[in-house]
């Protein structure tokens, strides 16, 4: 772990920050919530579920217990009810680029979109990694990413009026393909291969607009950029049959080539790591910084499976490691939600429901 730092961001103070807003941070929420510990999470993408989410939505489980069947990203729905009551704060699109020990025992946390928190304790669930867009492969491409080569769209109307280049053959790039297609200046779809991974009635309104002479459609690649004065001004495109070029106008590129997990900052917090894994103890999950926790795919030990079961049993234990680091005087007991009053309130269920009970 790097040296303490001395910050004055103790004002942002949060029982446990929750690195990670898949399956198995978002149900850590839930853990430490029926114990009174409240928590933030954080995730780099834009949307809470993980790898449920980003790589498998419409899949149906079948080894969640008591769910024979459920959809992944009804699992992550069901998840985000459960949370509810407990009223934790979602920081999403950002990236926790930094943990640091403080002298008192807390850790700083800040984000790639500049928060700032300090934390009793953190739980790592960051699974396989921070999702990164897949980047354009070609030379010159750094220089024009964020001006004219986009790999998620912020804001639709910076394409208007625009000699727009799509590429890519999932949803993303056919829902903005017809989304922007009449609002673009001229728009040319790109796609390697014949068949689209998008949903059939979009590649259906697509055709119709190749067809009605609206847009164009080629299967191929981007081969080169063309610049004008260090502003792009072109593409050239190779199709398929690896003869063919092209010259097409561009002004703006989007590209969605789909993600791909990166470690990331999780790898330089000075944590014992082995194999891209954080190693942890099995009774509380705890890493090998005291008061830094982690749970989910990102853990290592000895008989770990990487299952969704899995990890909400380790949120579960790390919630009590969590609750004896910030309270050690604290008497630990097990108490049931069908019978505990404080759990009940906690929950907002039961007689006594009115206000949330403290830990
Ligand atoms: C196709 C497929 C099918 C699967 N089917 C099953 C199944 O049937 N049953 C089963 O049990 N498991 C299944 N799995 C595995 C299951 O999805 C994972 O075990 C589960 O998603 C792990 O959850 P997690 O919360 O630990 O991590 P993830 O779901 O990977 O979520 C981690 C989150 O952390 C975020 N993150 C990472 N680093 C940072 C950072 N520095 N700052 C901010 N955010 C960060 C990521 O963006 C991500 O959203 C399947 C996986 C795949 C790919």
């Amino acid at each position: 772990m790097p040296e303490p730092i001395e910050t004055n961001a103790a004002s942002n103070f949060v029982e446990t920050v929750i690195v990670g807003a898949g399956p198995v941070g978002i149900f850590q929420i839930f853990e430490l919530g029926l114990l009174g510990i409240g928590s933030v999470i954080i995730d780099s993408l834009a949307q809470v579920g993980g790898q449920c989410t980003e790589l498998y939505p419409d899949k149906p489980i079948y080894d969640i217990p008591a769910l024979p069947i459920c959809g992944a990203q009804e699992l992550i729905d069901r998840l985000m009810e459960q949370v509810k009551p407990f009223n934790a704060k979602f920081h999403l699109g950002q990236e926790v680029s930094e943990v640091k020990p403080l002298p008192d025992g807390k850790f700083h946390v800040a984000t790639s979109a500049g928060t700032q928190l300090t934390a009793g304790t953190i739980v790592i669930a960051a699974g396989v990694g921070s999702f990164q867009p897949r980047r354009l492969a070609l030379p010159g491409v750094e220089e024009l990413e964020g001006k004219s080569v986009h790999y998620r769209v912020k804001s639709a109307g910076e394409f208007h009026g625009k000699d727009l280049v799509i590429c890519g053959g999932g949803d993303s790039a056919l829902d903005w393909t017809v989304a922007l297609c009449e609002k673009a200046r001229s728009l040319t779809l790109v796609h390697r291969r014949a068949e689209f991974r998008a949903a059939p009635a979009t590649v259906a309104r697509m055709r119709d607009l190749v067809a009605a002479g609206k847009m164009q459609y080629v299967e191929g690649q981007i081969a080169a950029l063309h610049t004008d004065n260090h502003k792009l001004a072109g593409v050239v495109l190779k199709a398929n049959d690896g003869q063919t070029t092209l010259q097409v106008p561009a002004g703006q590129i989007l590209a969605f080539y789909g993600l791909h997990p990166k470690l990331g900052p999780v790898a330089d917090w000075g944590l014992e790591m082995e194999r891209k894994a954080l190693k942890v103890n099995t009774e509380n999950f705890q890493t090998s910084v005291p008061g830094i926790f982690a749970i989910g795919d990102i853990n290592t030990y000895p008989g770990k499976k990487k299952l969704i079961l899995s990890g909400f049993h380790e949120a579960a234990l790390a919630a009590f490691g969590i609750q004896h680091h910030l309270y050690p005087q604290k008497r630990q007991f097990l108490q049931y939600t069908t019978t505990s009053p404080i759990m009940q309130k906690r929950l907002g269920v039961g007689p006594d429901s009115s206000e949330h009970g403290s830990h």
